[in-house]
């Protein structure tokens, strides 16, 4: 039977005892790492957070009836050991705790362990699934407890910073109001108001702009966010953000704060010296340069435009695209000349995936000729000034696509990470941050016929084009920028509107009549008809943050209970079907075939 605790007292944690507590009588408690019997020794690691301490049972020191029970521990059997701290003679270098060792004078089993569906430790080959079921013991490994001590030190720090730099920290609701602009809102049903629903915050996004209509100032929140989107990627449905907002500011005050924030932040969790300025781009550069708006400035191989230079070549593909509004634009890949037909074809397909309808490429061989998939099409000449336009020397290899912009970014973006992950041309212990500014204010939903706000509804027009806004709205920018950390975007943010005639413009560009703005936003608009600053705030994506800070391979290491890509949870086995009863209260009926029937 599991022994009580009773009348011990944990002295500390396995692995902050230290050769200074060497004689000292001890109370250890935790997890049975491994036990090795080895005859008349009996080698035990007690592990807890903190790492792990050796205890040793000597047959010919130990008290018989502790020797004995000693015998029977197992994996994961949690265990309370009274004993000596005394020095080690084989020293275990690798670990903390590796000078000293526990003589025990008494042992308890406070509780054993079924056998594990898997083994506790740091990297272990079993299905993603079976650990997410299993997500208790999975925490139990070192990588996932040090990944959310992180995660802690980072919210504590925040907190911090943000207090003092005058922020306060303010709980906002969530239950709020569904409003159609952005994602999918998850609903939830009110049982007062019969098929009346809340919709849970896609991101505090106005209640911290009335905070500001309020006079708090400055406002911040570890918030949590809820988004029901098909989960591509690394996303889950529920999310952390650092929130935050600042009033009577503009672009250069959010920025200047975040960056000094980042910089503390790196600073007091990783010992890395961030160099401010934070170098900034402006979106449409970042999107020529790399093909996306969250470029990985760790390495080049950046994108260049030949547009003008084959605009009158005889190479159809090209001119085509060209006459047809689009551009040619390329990657010149140093020293990949030789690269086998097959690769290039890997890369072709690749390219395809993102909407290219092929690529040429072209390789200079080390005699100066050249090799290409178009070369038939051009003359020497025509040849000769596209591979200078490119920067390309012997044995390099460039790679074209020629296509509408918006696809050539992608597919020549996509390709440039590609080759870059490849090619072993990203240092990876590099954190290169990046501020992107000048977003588009709109861009054009196919879908929807109209366009959309990039960033929200609530984004400020860049002042020099706010004559444009009122004119033709289509290509002004907005005072929205992002800060993108080794090709991330970490967080994301604007300076918001708050002169009513121009968030009435807003409106009407993305096509909202005034009674529907008024219906889904009537109390912001209500609420800036009493005196509002002139205000702006930005988001993180915390557990994004903390994935890069703890080189982690996804979101789903730095969150203690992940969902699945279907937005389940396999351990707790929810979304589940609830009882007609609830259903019945809520006034729901469900519209859906029970399986086989
Ligand atoms: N609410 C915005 C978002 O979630 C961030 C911001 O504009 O502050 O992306």
């Amino acid at each position: 039977m599991a022994e009580s605790i009773k009348g011990l007292k944990r002295t500390k944690r396995c692995a902050e005892f230290t050769e200074g507590d060497i004689g000292k009588e001890v109370v250890v408690m935790g997890w049975v790492e491994r036990s090795r019997n080895k005859g008349s020794l009996i080698f035990t690691d007690v592990r807890d957070r903190s790492g792990l301490i050796q205890v040793v049972f000597d047959e010919a020191t130990t008290d018989k009836a502790v020797f004995e029970k000693a015998k029977e521990l197992k994996f994961e059997y949690v265990v309370a050991v009274r004993g000596v701290v005394q020095k080690r003679s084989d020293i275990n270098e690798k670990l903390k705790t590796g000078t000293i060792e526990v003589i025990p004078s008494e042992l308890r089993i406070l509780s054993t362990s079924d056998v594990l569906p898997f083994p506790i430790e740091d990297e272990i080959p079993t299905r993603e699934e079976l650990r997410l079921e299993y997500r208790y013991l999975d925490l139990r490994r070192r990588p996932l407890q040090e990944n959310l001590m992180l995660r802690s030190k980072v919210t504590v720090l925040t907190r911090k910073f943000l207090s003092d730099e005058g922020f306060i920290e303010i709980e906002t609701p969530t239950f709020c109001k569904s409003t159609p602009e952005g994602a999918r809102d998850y609903l939830v049903p009110s049982r007062v108001n019969p098929g009346c629903f809340y919709a849970l915050p896609q991101s505090p996004q106005l209640y911290k702009q009335l905070l500001m209509v309020s006079g708090m100032d400055r406002y911040f929140q570890l918030a949590r966010c809820y988004r029901d989107e098909d989960l591509r990627a690394d996303r889950q449905p529920e999310f952390t953000q650092i929130d935050m907002e600042l009033s009577f500011v503009d672009i250069e005050d959010v920025i200047d704060v975040n960056s000094r924030f980042l910089k503390y932040l790196f600073k007091e969790v990783l010992n890395y010296d961030l160099e401010l300025p934070i170098q900034r781009m402006k979106w449409i550069d970042a999107m020529n340069d790399y093909g996306s708006d969250k470029p990985d400035t760790r390495f080049g191989l950046k994108l260049k435009d030949v547009t003008g230079v084959v605009k009158d070549c005889g190479f159809g593909v090209f001119t085509n695209a060209v006459q047809d509004g689009g551009v040619v634009k390329g990657l010149c890949v140093k020293g990949q000349a030789a690269m086998p037909r097959k690769k290039i074809d890997a890369l072709v397909d690749y390219a395809k995936d993102y909407g290219a309808k092929g690529l040429a490429y072209l390789s200079i061989e080390e005699d100066g000729s050249f090799k290409s998939s178009f070369s038939k099409f051009m003359t020497e000449d025509e040849l000769k000034n596209l591979v200078n336009a490119m920067g390309g020397e012997k044995g390099d290899l460039l790679l074209f696509a020629a296509d509408k912009k918006k696809v050539v970014w992608a597919v020549l973006g996509a390709l440039r990470l590609k080759l870059g992950e490849e090619l072993g041309l990203i240092d990876e212990k590099k954190f290169n941050f990046l501020w992107v500014t000048e977003f588009p204010l709109f861009e054009f939903s196919e879908e929807e016929n109209r366009l959309v706000a990039m960033h929200h509804p609530f984004t400020m027009v860049m002042d020099e084009d706010v004559d444009a806004f009122f004119k033709n709205p289509e290509n002004c920018r907005a005072k929205a920028y992002d800060i993108v950390l080794n090709g991330n975007e970490i967080g994301g943010g604007s300076i918001r509107i708050h002169q009513p005639e121009i968030q009435e413009r807003m409106f009407e560009v993305l096509g909202f009549t005034k009674e529907k703005a008024h219906e889904q936003f009537g109390f912001l608009l209500d609420a800036f008809k009493y005196g509002v600053p002139p205000h702006g705030g930005l988001a993180y994506g915390l557990d994004r943050v903390v994935m890069l800070m703890a080189h982690a391979k996804s979101i789903r290491e730095v969150i203690a209970f992940p969902k699945t890509k279907d937005a389940s949870c396999l351990m707790v086995k929810t979304p589940s079907v609830v009882d007609e009863k609830q259903l019945k209260e809520l006034s729901i009926k469900v519209d859906i075939q029970k399986q086989g029937s």
